[in-house]
């Protein structure tokens, strides 16, 4: 019995314990319901040049608002989402979403932008949904591929088994572009820089929060856009909150910032009406523009 084994041993199922369990398994059956019931919306925040706040990029973030729970946070739901392999139907739907998309500011309004799409390393797992069949959705819907970027994190890099460089090359080999997003967070090493064909990297908005003059941490910044672009990338600054934080990051040298001082993510018409101009005649045909 659990008097005479001990209490540690039988009741290894806390109340607490068992809720959440629970919890978690309403939510993956709610994350199944979003699924088919197309509860997710994709939002847009735009990247900006940091010395003339032109809008070079939008990063496409994932919105689930459920109809009785309210907004679950990303957060909340793309781990679970990755632990129950979930995450490759709903990354193939913000792909598919985001390249829509791209096409439409193309055609609606001649749109010089670029849409930086989140992948997570369980997405690279797959072998049914990959490169080819996300490199024919550009083609199909007569996409620049320059128009699309894909970020990664740093514990793909570590994946030894997933073939991470092939598939990163047949990216770039088609025109998207990659970015190392949360960089400084991780733990892949330099080398990796080196190994892999990256275009952007993103510094983690944890070293952009804390950034004071004569800081650490604004030390740290500087090196890393240095070492970047020695090695030809480019620095995204991620979680810009304060003038005093972009003013730092470009006196460092970084190229392009992103966060609230900026803009929030924003919902496609809103990120339209702000950074958009609506062409006076929109073509029929969206054609590949160059650049
Ligand atoms: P991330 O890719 O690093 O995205 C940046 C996150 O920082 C976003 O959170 C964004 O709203 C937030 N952010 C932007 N500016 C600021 C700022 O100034 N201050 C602060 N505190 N935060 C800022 P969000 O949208 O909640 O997404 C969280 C994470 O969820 C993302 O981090 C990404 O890892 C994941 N995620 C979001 N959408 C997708 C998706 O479509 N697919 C996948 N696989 N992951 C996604
Ligand atoms: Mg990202
Ligand atoms: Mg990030
Ligand atoms: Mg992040």
């Amino acid at each position: 019995s659990a008097k005479t084994h001990g209490r540690n041993r039988f009741n290894y199922f806390t109340p607490a314990m068992q809720s959440d369990a629970q919890k978690r398994m309403e939510l993956v059956q709610e994350l199944k319901n979003a699924i088919i019931q197309q509860q997710f919306e994709l939002y847009y925040q735009p990247i900006v040049n940091l010395t003339n706040e032109k809008v070079i990029k939008a990063e496409a973030l994932i919105r689930w608002k459920h109809p009785t729970m309210g907004f679950i946070p990303p957060a909340d739901f793309i781990p679970i989402a990755e632990e129950t392999g979930m995450i490759i139907e709903i990354g193939h739907w913000v792909f598919n979403q985001a390249v829509k998309q791209s096409a439409r500011w193309t055609e609606m309004f001649n749109a010089d932008i670029q849409i930086s799409i989140n992948k997570s390393p369980v997405q690279f797992k797959d072998e049914t949904i990959d490169v080819q069949d996300w490199l024919s959705q550009i083609t199909e819907h007569h996409v620049n591929p320059s128009r699309i970027c894909i970020e990664i994190t740093e514990d793909l890099l570590l994946d030894k088994e997933q073939n991470v460089e092939a598939k990163l090359m047949a990216y770039r080999d088609a025109g998207l572009e990659v970015s190392l997003d949360d960089f400084g967070t991780g733990y892949s090493s330099l080398s990796y820089l080196r190994k892999f064909n990256i275009d952007y990297l993103k510094i983690d908005k944890s070293f952009v929060n804390s950034l004071m003059p004569d800081s650490n941490d604004l030390s740290l910044c500087e090196a890393i856009i240095v070492m970047a672009h020695k090695l030809g990338m480019k620095v995204i600054a991620e979680g810009i909150e304060t003038e005093q934080q972009r003013a730092l990051l470009e006196f460092a040298g970084c190229d392009y910032g992103q966060g609230y001082w900026f803009s929030h993510a924003l919902c496609h018409e809103e990120f339209e009406q702000k950074y958009l101009q609506q062409r006076a005649e929109p073509i029929q045909i969206n054609q590949f523009t160059g650049r």
